[in-house]
């Protein structure tokens, strides 16, 4: 039997956890769900909120250079139409017309089945780790089915944007297997839209804001005539982002309403860009170390120059080895000057600066680190999630699974367990110490069952720390406590002074 910590089995594996353990939900359950959102249970909101603390500390609280914004989710529709959204934040979308299903153009793969050098028929498939296995399949299927002879070539994987107008009828659709039901691909924007006030007409149109980003730009003067920022200097955000994503999927991964952290590093125009564009995407990979993600996980991708927009200097992805891939984590964009300039030219409002040196006045140019919450929280999910055999206190051999989160991310810091539940001396200490803990930490106390039930419970959760009150606490001289550590099991005498230094130096 295949262990569950294989990536086939890993993401089943950890949606049924998140589910069992309060952690991710579907949201509206009760009523079939919706696809592509999620709710977050008790374990996942502190799980959520703790990535999203430790990012504001390190990005905005711990520098000088980096101040924070709220800005609103819906905007004036003008924004979006200078951001060039609404004329370009399109996927190109393809619709079967006999299931009704709809699809990513570039996600939906074909290609021709070619036996003795002739094309006898199309397969297709939908993207996968593997895409063209499934279509090389499908093509020995095909040659069965249709009982030809003859050597079949190796498939030749190609999207849907890749296919002729006369390709298009003879591409089979994945849902049926049958062709000539596939639209041919149209731009589909992934904005949601929504009216304020009471008209709907076409002038009360707005939209739910796809990124963040555009706060930043469209405050940067607010922000540069109300405090006393110098360049360089950054404008940091944290909030809710909405996309119709044609085809939600991989869990959290690909949602229509989840949370983004964007940074925008405005610049002077004659500034080494390459040299900062760098330093911010090490400064990324390091705080994704930090907070406990394996190197070994991560990795660059840099989008080659001929994909670019027109005005970007340079985008560098750091890429996340999700169980279905490699897949882009957070995206580091060199982007020029132009949201500046475009919103300048939009609103009639110069968005410059004066540059004291040259005596002109310039408008910045701007690096931008973009990350998804809700990613990161599924990349800590997936590399701390483990499965291994332990032995229990008469030697037998169990199964424990364990979520190996970082003590700074962790939902529950410690766990407090009074060694019996009926033993006042036990209960009263272990409820001191719940209580001063909780003061400053995400502590919880459990009384329930035997003690590695206990264990196991928190293991699951991915508390880093229990600590047992004994009879030894309160018995013996030193007040002292069990300490048993998450990924070792090591087990040892702690004072409630000790354990205070420890979460100070851990948790930060
Ligand atoms: P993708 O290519 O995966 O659609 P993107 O390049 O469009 O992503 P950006 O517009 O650069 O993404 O957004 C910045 C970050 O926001 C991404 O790196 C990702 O972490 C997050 N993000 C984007 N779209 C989604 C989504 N639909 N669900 C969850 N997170 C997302």
């Amino acid at each position: 039997m295949p262990s569950p910590a294989e990536p086939a089995n890993l993401m089943e594996a950890l949606v049924a956890l998140a589910k069992r353990r309060g952690f991710i939900y579907p949201s509206s359950e009760i009523y079939g769900g919706l696809n592509g959102f999620f709710d977050y249970g008790p374990l996942g909101a502190e799980l959520k909120r703790n990535i999203r603390d430790c990012w504001w500390r390190d990005m905005v609280q711990r520098r000088d250079d980096i101040v924070g914004l709220e800005s609103s989710i819906i905007m004036h529709p003008k924004v979006w139409e200078a951001s060039g959204h609404v004329a370009g934040f399109t996927d190109p979308l393809v619709d079967c017309k006999v299931s009704k299903q709809r699809y990513r153009a570039d996600q939906l793969f074909w290609s021709p089945v070619v036996v003795d050098s002739k094309t006898v028929g199309y397969v297709s498939a939908l993207e996968s780790e593997k895409t063209a296995e499934d279509l090389q399949a499908a093509a020995e299927l095909f040659k069965r089915k249709k009982a030809i002879t003859g050597t079949l070539a190796p498939v030749t994987p190609r999207d849907f944007t890749e296919a002729k107008e006369s390709e298009i009828p003879l591409i089979p659709s994945p849902a049926t297997g049958e062709p000539g039901s596939l639209t041919a691909p149209r731009a589909f924007n992934m904005m949601f839209q929504t009216n304020v006030g009471a008209m709907t007409d076409a002038s009360s149109v707005a939209y739910l804001r796809p990124e963040t980003a555009q706060g930043m730009f469209v405050d940067f003067k607010n922000v540069t005539d109300t405090t006393r920022v110098k360049l360089p200097f950054g404008i940091a955000q944290i909030g809710k982002s909405f996309r119709n994503e044609i085809t939600p999927r991989n869990y959290i991964f690909r949602s229509r309403e989840f949370e983004q952290m964007e940074m925008e590093y405005f610049i002077h125009e004659d500034a080494d860009w390459a040299k900062c564009h760098e330093e911010w995407i090490t400064w990324c990979e390091n705080w994704l170390k930090s907070i406990g993600l394996p190197a070994s996980h991560l990795s660059r991708y840099a989008h080659p120059k001929e994909k670019l927009a027109f005005y970007s200097k340079g985008t560098v992805d750091i890429m996340f080895k999700y169980p279905f891939g490699v897949q882009e984590l957070w995206g580091i964009a060199a982007r020029g000057n132009y949201d500046l300039t475009q919103h300048a030219t939009a609103s009639g409002k110069p968005q410059d600066l004066f540059d004291e040196a040259s005596k002109k006045k310039f408008v910045p140019h701007v690096i931008e680190p973009a990350v998804g919450v809700d990613r990161i929280l599924l990349a800590v999910l997936c590399a701390g999630y483990d499965v291994e055999d332990v032995k229990d206190e008469k030697g037998n051999v169990e199964q424990r699974t364990v979520l190996r989160f970082s003590p700074r991310i962790a939902p529950v810091k410690v766990a407090v367990l009074p060694l019996l539940k009926n033993k006042e001396p036990l209960t009263n200490r272990a409820r001191a110490l719940h209580a001063r803990l909780q003061r400053r930490y995400a502590v919880q106390y459990d009384d329930g069952g035997a003690i590695g039930k206990r264990y196991r419970r928190q293991d699951e959760a991915g508390t880093p720390w229990c600590v047992t009150i004994d009879f030894d606490t309160i018995e013996k001289p030193g007040d002292t406590f069990t300490l048993r550590e998450r990924d070792s099991m090591q087990q040892r005498r702690i004072t409630e002074t000790e354990l205070f230094a420890l979460l100070e130096e851990q948790v930060y």
